[in-house]
């Protein structure tokens, strides 16, 4: 996939003046492995493929016997034979190595908590009157056909161009359309993706819920603070933002330098085809803010609740496995603009 022209309205140009800085000099944003300042995506390769991955936890969830959250177009999506390749090398992966067999157990866990908070949260923000919904980097989700939306409600969906369009032309070549006033809003998170989002129609004297799931770690750190800060400058009192925040501290990166390595060695054995490791595409070097207290620095009223918290009160395990419970430590965010 070729980078659009600049000037396209795509909001996928880098920023005038080229990569954009850091406010330190320290944590620069610093693309590591297979990242790029301005790189671009389809759902099968690079940073699409992760949409991938969380749409097959869902859909494993989906067809369990007794699942948390059920998500019917997860599996339809993921069964497009433009992903055969991908599914499969995911499939050898984690079933290369104990550990990654634990990670994927896992994840179908923490995805359905994680789905089944963020549910919650817009059918309360929905129940509360709000009519403006903005989902970042929204992949393969599926909310804007499958929850009940209140007539009169409208979701945004941002993400790269080609992601957002295998989505909408998988589930329609299946029949299924959107339930709710779907705007798709093909821009580039680490740039002027707000030029591209009133372009589509969304108004910021609307109270709005913002939802970034899935997202942080695939953002440079300096990316991070701009999305903060243009999503409370879009935000019209009362609006609200979940964040999936993934706390990257000591005992993560320890965890995660073990599964590089792990992933490494498989690489050897299996051969890169076969071997999928989203540690490739994120950003761990750069300096990062803590969302909650950014917004609760900028006035927001902000509850943060753990992320294992909230799989013990659904019900489901924690990882056994020390090096797989470290990386799994995301706090689910919630905050309000008076
Ligand atoms: N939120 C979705 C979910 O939970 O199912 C997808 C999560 S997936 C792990 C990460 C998503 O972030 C991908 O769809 C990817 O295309 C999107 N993404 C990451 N960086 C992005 C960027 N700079 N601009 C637009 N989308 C981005």
């Amino acid at each position: 996939m070729t980078a659009p022209a600049p000037g396209d309205d795509a909001g996928l140009e880098g920023p005038a003046g080229g990569t954009p800085q850091p406010r330190s000099g320290e944590g620069a944003s610093r693309a590591i492995n297979s990242r790029s300042h301005g790189d671009t995506w389809d759902i099968a390769t690079s940073v699409g493929a992760t949409a991938v991955m969380v749409a097959s936890a869902r859909a494993a969830e989906t067809a369990s016997e007794q699942p948390l959250i059920r998500d019917e177009f997860a599996q339809m999506l993921i069964d497009g034979p433009e992903l055969a390749a991908l599914v499969a090398k995911m499939s050898t992966t984690y079933t290369a190595d104990p550990e990654l067999e634990a990670v994927r157990a896992h994840m179908v866990n923490y995805q359905a908590a994680r789905t089944h908070f963020f549910d919650a949260y817009f059918r309360a923000a929905a129940a509360a009157g709000i009519r403006q919904h903005v989902i970042l980097a929204a992949g393969l989700d599926s909310r804007a056909y499958r929850l009940d939306w209140p007539a009169g409600t409208s979701v945004y969906e941002v993400d790269q161009p080609k992601v957002l369009e295998y989505k909408a032309a998988t589930l329609a070549a299946h029949g299924v359309q959107p339930v709710v006033d779907r705007h798709e809003v093909p821009a580039d998170l680490r740039f002027d993706w707000p030029k591209t989002l009133r372009g589509k129609g969304f108004d910021p004297a609307q109270r709005t819920a913002w939802l970034a799931e899935g997202l942080l770690m695939f953002l440079p750190g300096e990316a991070e603070d701009r999305l903060f800060t243009d999503i409370d400058a879009l935000s019209a009192p009362g609006s609200r933002v979940c964040i999936e925040d993934f706390t990257f501290d000591d005992a993560a990166r320890e965890a995660y330098e073990k599964r590089r390595a792990k992933t490494d060695e498989l690489r050897r054995r299996l051969g890169d085809e076969n071997v999928f490791d989203p540690g490739d595409l994120w950003y761990t070097e750069d300096e990062r803010c803590d969302p909650a207290a950014w917004f609760d620095t900028h006035s927001w009223r902000v509850e943060a609740l753990a992320g294992r918290d909230y799989l013990t009160q659904v019900g489901r395990p924690l990882p056994e496995e020390p090096n797989v419970a470290a990386t799994f430590r995301a706090v689910f965010v919630s905050a309000e603009k008076p």
